[in-house]
């Protein structure tokens, strides 16, 4: 059984996945005493205009398109609230972020499948393997600060096209 529906399908309605994350950020602020403010909602729905995660100078042009002009470092520290509330994270690789929904408390211990084709990101929590790397790292006696795993490929829509192509 593939993970279900880890990937998106192309014909989901995305309006409703913004929706549902908008509301879910409105209610994790709400709940942590943070200031949910108009530029942090802004940068939020740029982060989920798609699956597929943007780098910080995209997410500042498409806020000047919105009649807006902020300093970069504003925009470094809306980003910097999303990850620290957990409505957001980083994508290593990418040098990218990528918008969550899912009710991170303290642990961040996720992995992210990565499509080279569409680009599309998708967060997996997988308990078993957090467990693994802790252990690895236990027998290594390293002290975890960050877990970032990120796995590079094809996501299942774009493996379709690939295998009908060649
Ligand atoms: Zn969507
Ligand atoms: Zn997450
Ligand atoms: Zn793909």
């Amino acid at each position: 059984m593939p993970q279900r529906q880890a990937f998106p399908k192309p014909s989901h309605d995305h309006e409703r996945c913004i929706a549902k994350a908008m509301d879910a950020a409105r209610q994790a602020c709400a709940s942590q005493g943070a200031q949910f403010t108009e530029l942090r909602r802004q940068v939020l729905e740029i982060v989920w205009g798609s699956h597929a995660p943007i780098g910080a100078y995209e997410i500042l042009s498409a806020l000047t398109k919105n009649g807006r002009r902020p300093a970069p470092p504003t925009v470094y520290r809306a980003l910097d609230f999303l990850l620290a509330h957990g409505l957001a994270h980083r994508i290593e690789s990418k040098n990218a972020y990528v918008g969550c929904t899912h009710r991170h408390e303290d642990d961040r211990h996720s992995q992210f499948l990565i499509c080279r084709a569409c680009g599309q990101a998708v967060e997996v929590r997988d308990f078993a393997l957090s467990q693994a790397i802790q252990q690895l790292a236990k027998n290594s006696g390293f002290a975890i600060e960050d877990q970032m795993v990120e796995l590079a490929g094809l996501c299942p829509t774009c493996k379709g096209k690939d295998a009908h192509a060649s």
